[in-house]
């Protein structure tokens, strides 16, 4: 039985955590739950977003299931999510984007996957105003070699690992020389130790038109962090939005998974929220756990509920949306039959 660290987070994290949690035990993964509050919740009991016991928790059992984090706006308050990425070096944002037969998108049959440098660059918070008077601000983005080397050959581990072709390395190095400059450089000197894969390097603008107009040509794309975090977010849309969109977070010793969406404030609490991208997480997390029938057979149960398209939630059937738990029901109803 392996203990996984449970984060329900804020917004509607409750809801579609008590949705995964429901799915997962439905398909009969031995797992045992360590509850733990982060985020507002935690601020309120604690006093502090990200508790030590709750680092100390996730680095206990080496894997984490999270809901979104709301960072306060305005208060001096650094992201939790990129603290938890930072403190337990999670350096590895793997966020697949694979289409769903029943939601329409102006592209079937995508299957994409981004992995986002997850430590470095602009999301180190270095950063201030450069006067008293706020008049302007300062914002550092540091790429090391090490940081891209280490994203990079994943990248090209993860393409041999899953029988992937290309590996796409974005960037805008004839802008930022030097940090742009250094990420590919580091790809195309890794490039070689791996014949097997193709290697193409694309401008961030570019990339961005040509994900729009043809995402069928990319495969595995490779990229630092908030060009990784903007371009998951383009292929959550292509496949039909952030309800279906899971995420892991991977260092070398643990690992937390998560929905790419946030908490949602607009929709907390009202029981409409699509759960299905943290149960997909929740696959991916069971999958690296090693229970893979267990992990297939949620993913598939999500695509026969979405493809049916009579018990999703409002995102995917505005005119008569069901529940989020009624949408958890029915993907546990389609658990057997997605056997096989
Ligand atoms: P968001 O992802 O929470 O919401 C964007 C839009 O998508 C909203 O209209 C929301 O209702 C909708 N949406 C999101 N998830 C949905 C779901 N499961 N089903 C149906 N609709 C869904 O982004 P935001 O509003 O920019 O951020 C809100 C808060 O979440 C902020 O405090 C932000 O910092 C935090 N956030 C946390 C994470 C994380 O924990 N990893 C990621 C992104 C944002």
């Amino acid at each position: 039985m392996d203990t996984v660290t449970l984060i329900p987070g804020d917004g509607i994290g409750p809801e579609i955590t008590r949705a995964a949690v429901k799915v997962i035990e439905a398909a009969k993964v031995p797992i045992e739950w360590e509850y733990h509050e982060a985020g507002i919740k935690a601020l309120e009991q604690y006093k502090d977003t990200l508790p030590p016991h709750v680092l100390e928790s996730i680095r206990r059992n080496k894997v984490a299931l999270k809901g979104p984090l709301m960072t306060p706006v305005g208060s001096g308050f650094r992201s939790v999510n990129v603290a938890l990425r930072k403190e337990l070096d999670l350096f590895v944002n793997l966020r697949p984007a694979r289409s769903f037969e029943g939601v329409k998108t102006p592209w079937q049959n995508v299957d994409l996957v981004v992995l986002r440098e997850n430590t470095e660059e602009f999301y180190a918070g270095i950063e201030h105003y450069i006067d008293t008077a706020k008049s302007a601000a300062e914002t550092i983005g540091i790429v090391t070699r090490s940081g891209s080397e280490r994203i990079i050959r994943y990248a090209f581990e993860y393409a041999r690992r899953e029988g992937r072709k290309k590996v796409t390395v974005v960037h805008k190095a004839n802008i930022l020389k030097f940090t742009g400059g250094i990420f590919l450089e580091v790809a195309q000197s890794l490039a070689p130790g791996f014949p097997d894969i193709t290697m193409e390097d694309k401008i961030i603008d570019n990339m961005c038109m040509q994900l729009v107009l043809n995402p069928r040509q990319f495969d595995v794309i490779v990229s630092t962090n908030l060009f990784g975090d903007i371009l998951s977010d383009l292929c959550s849309g292509l496949i039909g939005g952030l309800g279906l969109a899971p995420g892991a977070n991977i260092g070398s010793s643990v690992s937390l998974f998560e929905a790419v969406h946030g908490s949602a404030p607009d929709i907390a609490g009202k029981n409409i929220a699509n759960p299905s991208a943290l149960i997909l997480a929740g696959a991916l997390m069971i999958r690296h756990l090693g229970h893979a029938p267990a992990a297939q057979k949620i993913e598939r149960a999500v695509a026969a509920v979405v493809k049916d398209g009579r018990s999703v939630t409002f995102d995917l059937c505005p005119q008569k949306p069901v529940s989020t738990m009624e949408m958890a029901d029915a993907i546990i109803e389609k658990l057997d039959l997605a056997r096989g």
